[in-house]
């Protein structure tokens, strides 16, 4: 029933549907309930949609999938005519694309913005979900979809004093809307992962000095970003229809390029190194697929390592400035590898220092400094890239209540455990997208949000042409494809890494492989294999008494 049918009191409060985030997984559910005539409203904390996009401003930001595969497939029409004007679109290119999706399909009418989510309460008799939203009102619904993004809750770091430095404090996860301006200023910049690395060398274009506080050195290969030629987006746009299959159904990671057919250890070392010389000059993430088992053999993966650390050594002038920037702790890849711009020669730059912070942590962060083995390195701002709460971060801060009261919270406090990233048991009728359990990081996001997406709207339409009020996973399902999960990252050099993936960078945060590395390919099959057994390994509940129907 969509609210416009009934009564105007219930109307205001019941939905179908209710989805959290106006992302781009928010964005593309609310556009397909919509075309099934579900009733929908999404709630989004920010003042616009774009999610990832709208919070990320920090100065260098920008995607490291390239922009013609990294943007919506569902239309053709959108993808034909939209112009992305780089290689790798910059945030605020990015943003505008999503405003532009906005108001092509007049999506905003179903999106209330400025309003977070704080409660849902499942109804065991009503089957349906009690959401509180934070403008105080309690909505109905019947299902509840959780867009909330896997990089969305940012970090603030727990440094000693932090709460009395003078200057202004910036996290690259929530950027100020206004430009910032660090010229004539002092930066502190602590935080080496993908968004400290893109804007490095931004920063130091603009500031007096800046400070670049590591712990962890990272594998960065060179974005060689460049404008996109009308030629080279024609081409693109000719070979969608390939492109976009081969992205869902063959790569890896869902994104479209060659694919490797041997191991590393499979060439002579100087073929090798011809190779990884190619790919360093091609530039961006494929530089790890010039084999096909750096992600699985540790000798293997040196070879590539090796390849990059001399490229540092080669930028870097300063031989132990290059020594620190090497990245020794991890295999390559089994972090998610950066995309820069002149990251690794920023370091010449006569305006730039590295301090190491992994021999000698911070010791504290006074009114205008940070100290470190005892030295005060004085800033007069201080950018934290220093990351997110990762894939359950975003959806742990909302208070959510299954069936006997149980807290998704408390259910997932020794880590999170889904049916395909998709569903957890003993929550029904709650869909997640791109969650734990699912491939979602490990590859292109929109590739995996529009399957993700598209299966649940299969789903709610299955439900409803089947007049079923629940589903829910099965718990011996969801352990498993917890197993499963857990069995095939065991089986690469991933969990080798104290990466996010883990949730290793929030202390006290269960170590568990969280994304999905089967491949997304292989990931569609299996979801699209349950979905044809009928919603194998899911629990349904008929509609006990005759009830409203959902609309459609
Ligand atoms: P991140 O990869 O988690 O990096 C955080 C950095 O902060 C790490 O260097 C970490 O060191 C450091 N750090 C954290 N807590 C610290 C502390 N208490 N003291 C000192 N250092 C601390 O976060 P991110 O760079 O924001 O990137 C997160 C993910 O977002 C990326 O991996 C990527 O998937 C995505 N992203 C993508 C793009 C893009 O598309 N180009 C851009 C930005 C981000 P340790 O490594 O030692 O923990």
């Amino acid at each position: 029933m969509s609210p416009a049918q009934s009564s105007p009191a219930e109307a205001e409060e019941s939905y179908d549907v209710v989805v959290v985030g106006a992302g781009f997984a928010g964005m593309y559910m609310l556009y397909r309930l919509r075309g099934l005539g579900f009733s929908a409203r999404v709630y989004e904390q920010g003042d616009g949609v774009g999610g990832t996009w709208y919070w990320n401003r920090y100065p260098g930001a920008r995607c490291d999938v390239e922009s013609m595969q990294y943007s919506y497939s569902f239309s053709d029409e959108l993808q034909q005519e939209w112009d992305w004007s780089e290689r790798y679109a910059p945030q605020a290119e990015i943003l505008k694309y999503a405003n532009h999706v906005a108001d092509r399909f007049d999506l905003r009418r179903d999106i209330q913005f400025n309003t977070r989510v704080e409660r849902a309460v499942f109804d065991e008799q009503a089957k349906r979900w009690s959401v509180t939203v934070s403008d105080g009102r309690t909505v109905q619904a019947q299902f509840v979809v959780l867009a909330t993004g896997c990089l969305s809750n940012a970090r603030k770091p727990d440094i000693e004093g932090l709460e009395n430095f003078g200057g202004s404090v910036y996290h690259t996860g929530s950027w100020p809307h206004e430009d910032v301006d660090f010229t004539g200023l002092r930066v502190g910049l602590i935080g080496t992962g993908s968004s400290g690395i893109q804007s490095a060398p931004i920063i130091a274009e603009q500031a007096k000095h800046l400070t670049v506080f590591q712990r962890t050195a990272n594998f960065s290969i060179p974005a060689r970003n460049a404008a996109l030629t009308t030629g080279e987006r024609d081409a693109f746009r000719k070979s969608y229809p390939e492109i976009r299959r081969f992205a869902r159904e063959v790569a890896r990671n869902g994104i479209y390029a060659e694919q490797p057919d041997r191991g590393a250890l499979d060439d002579s070392d100087e073929t090798r190194r011809g190779k990884y010389e190619k790919r360093w000059d091609r530039g961006g993430l494929t530089f790890m697929y010039v084999y096909n088992n750096l992600g699985l053999d540790r000798t293997a993966n040196d070879t590539a390592a090796d390849f990059v650390r001399g490229k540092i050594a080669e930028i870097v002038k300063d031989p132990a400035t290059a020594k620190l920037l090497q990245p020794n702790s991890h295999p390559i890849g089994t972090k998610r590898i950066c995309i820069d711009t002149d990251y690794f020669a920023t370091f010449n730059r006569p305006n730039v220092s590295l301090v190491d912070i992994k021999t000698n942590p911070i010791q504290e962060i006074t009114a205008n400094a940070v100290r470190v083995a005892g030295r005060n390195h004085e800033v007069d701002a201080l950018v934290l890239a220093t990351g997110f709460d990762a894939m359950t971060g975003s959806v742990a801060k909302i208070d959510i209540r299954g069936p006997g009261g149980q807290t998704l919270n408390q259910k997932w406090a020794e880590g999170p455990k889904t049916y395909l990233g998709l569903m957890s048991a003993g929550f029904p009728n709650l869909f997640i997208i791109a969650g734990p359990g699912s491939p979602s990081v490990l590859s292109n996001m929109i590739v995996s949000i529009e399957q993700h997406v598209d299966w649940i709207a299969d789903c709610l339409t299955h439900m409803r042409e089947h007049g079923l009020a629940a589903l829910e996973a099965d718990s011996n399902a969801e352990e498993k494809w917890v197993a499963h999960v857990n069995e095939v990252a065991q089986g690469t050099l991933y969990p080798q890494a104290n990466s996010w993936y883990m949730g290793a960078n929030i202390p006290g945060k269960p170590r568990i492989f969280m994304p999905y590395i089967g491949g997304v390919g292989a990931y569609r099959r299996i979801c699209d294999e349950v979905a044809a057994k009928g919603y194998e390994g899911f629990v349904m509940e008929a509609e006990a008494q005759p009830r409203r129907a959902m609309s459609g």
